[in-house]
């Protein structure tokens, strides 16, 4: 198998009889097989389910039929995202023995269009991370150099289509979990508009931030992944009722009179001088593609962290309500004398880690009587300044251009302190919290320790401008190569 297939040829071989979709499957089972033992991506996969459905599509093909556009692709979905009588953790104990009565509408899409959900990737407990080090089952190890983190908290989603453990997966970003770990793990991680994507299924964190997105090794890869699970959806009452978008009839045409603004709040002297090198080289490129720089400026990008963590953890606390030892998830047992309210602060106490129990003491607080106006108000009333600052600055260019984290990827156990980790998201919240989309693509390389590590870029676009954001980074893509290199997987086999 060349390294460079992409979904859409996979899919065309499948469809015209030159490989099977079960020769496919079989192909990242013995993988994963080989070097899921030194990075953990997967939480678990589901071999006979994938098998019975790979052989579906295969049949299919052999009738006559056309199985779709994505026939015979597998596919590693995060471990938030819900699919019949397959367990779904959330990285967390609390889910530990979960499996979902029903599926969520990407994994449904994703059949639809001849797809194979295969099996489920480790993240950060209920997504709250920035390391995939908060799964409660153990953390993920960077393909590129396994003492660091891959990012999170899509962590697994992101190191297995690095590793080739998968040709493509889903993640969830609320504040940055696809696009943070797409650049630390040197792959392209998408968040689109929120709305574009239904959020049926995904176990929720913070609702009005969530969105569903796809991780690939090229632009193509993730904008045919896009396009396949987005659109309107019953189930899902914030979707928006727009047709999916077209992603690929243009995505090789280059854009002509592109306007890239670049926040001057990007190029932060505190960022890692690698990763500002790399946005300079990033607007070379541009340039040189015939693009207008623009010089712009975001004087709300400080503020979003502070926001987010007002907003995330608010949601997120009456969220997690539902695990109450009772309903579903973890019950701890009663022992003689407790009562019921025993039960209830025992399951959630031993159910979630401190991450999560962090967050819903900080949700529970701002949303307390006494400091709702101080906090959680205040909080959407910067929310709607910052969706404003986004609106007035795109007025005068197309996509914004900047980092997608202020540093490369760092090692296991580093950001021992919660704030430091909140911090990985600099670059990634706002874009959340004003519902527009965003893109990190592989914009280089630094050299740390003797191991070489990628450095993202990052993209944004207006909201619902999935096209445009994708077609500028499919320019950028096309005049460069870093999204080539692979991670020499050598820490198993000596081959990768
Ligand atoms: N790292 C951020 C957090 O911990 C974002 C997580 C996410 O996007 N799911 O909340």
């Amino acid at each position: 198998m060349s390294s460079r297939t992409s979904i859409l040829e996979h899919a065309r071989r499948v469809r015209e009889g030159e490989t099977t979709a079960v020769a496919l499957l079989e192909n990242y089972l013995e993988r994963i097989g080989r070097h899921d033992g030194a990075l953990s991506c997967f939480q678990g996969t589901f071999d006979d389910v994938a098998r019975a459905r790979a052989e579906a599509v295969d049949a299919r093909v052999a009738a006559g039929e056309d199985p779709g556009m994505l026939a015979g692709v597998p596919v590693a979905m995060k471990d938030n995202i819900v699919s019949r009588g397959e367990r779904t953790t959330c990285g967390s104990r609390m889910l530990e023995h979960f499996s979902s009565p029903y599926d969520a509408t990407v994994y449904a899409r994703l059949i639809q269009a001849g797809a194979v959900p295969f099996g489920k990737t480790r993240c950060d407990e209920f997504a709250m991370g920035s390391s995939t080090e908060h799964c409660a089952f153990g953390p993920v190890h960077n393909p590129w150099d396994t003492n660091r983190v891959p990012g999170g908290s899509s962590g697994g989603s992101a190191a297995a289509v690095a590793a080739e453990l998968s040709p493509v997966s889903l993640g969830s970003d609320t504040g940055g979990s696809i696009r943070q770990p797409a650049s630390l793990c040197g792959v392209v991680g998408v968040k689109p508009t929120y709305g574009r994507v239904s959020r049926y299924g995904l176990v929720s964190f913070g609702p009005s931030l969530d969105q569903i997105g796809p991780f690939a090794r090229s632009v193509e890869d993730a904008a045919a992944l896009l396009s396949a699970i987005a659109g309107v959806d019953v189930h899902d009452s914030t979707t928006i009722d727009e047709p999916a978008p077209d992603l690929l009839t243009r995505l090789h045409t280059p854009l002509e009179n592109l306007r890239i603004g670049v926040p001057a709040e990007y190029l932060d002297e505190g960022n890692d001088q690698s990763v500002n090198a790399s946005v300079h080289a990033a607007i070379e490129t541009y340039r040189e593609l015939g693009a207008e720089i623009v010089d712009v400026q975001l004087p709300l990008t400080d503020v979003g962290i502070a926001t987010y963590y007002v907003i995330g953890p608010a949601e997120a606390s009456s969220n997690l309500a539902r695990f109450d030892g009772i309903r579903y998830g973890y019950r701890a047992q009663l022992r003689s004398g407790e009562t019921l309210s025993d039960l209830y602060a025992r399951s959630r106490g031993e159910g979630f880690g401190p991450e999560v129990k962090r967050r819903i003491m900080l949700g529970t607080y701002v949303l307390s009587a006494g400091y709702y106006d101080a906090y959680y108000k205040r909080a959407l009333q910067v929310r709607r300044l910052i969706r404003n600052e986004f609106t007035s600055v795109f007025k005068h260019c197309d996509v914004l251009l900047g980092p997608t984290t202020s540093a490369p990827a760092f090692p296991l156990g580093a950001k021992s302190d919660p704030l430091s980790m909140y911090l990985c998201d600099r670059y990634t919240v706002n874009a959340n919290i004003a519902g527009i989309c965003g893109v990190s693509l592989p914009g280089g390389f630094t050299e740390v320790d003797g191991r070489r590590l990628p450095l993202g870029i990052q993209l944004q676009a207006p909201a619902l401008g999935e096209e445009t954001l994708l077609r500028a980074a499919r320019m950028f893509e096309a005049a460069t190569e870093h999204h080539l290199v692979r991670p020499d997987l050598d820490f198993t086999t000596g081959t990768s």
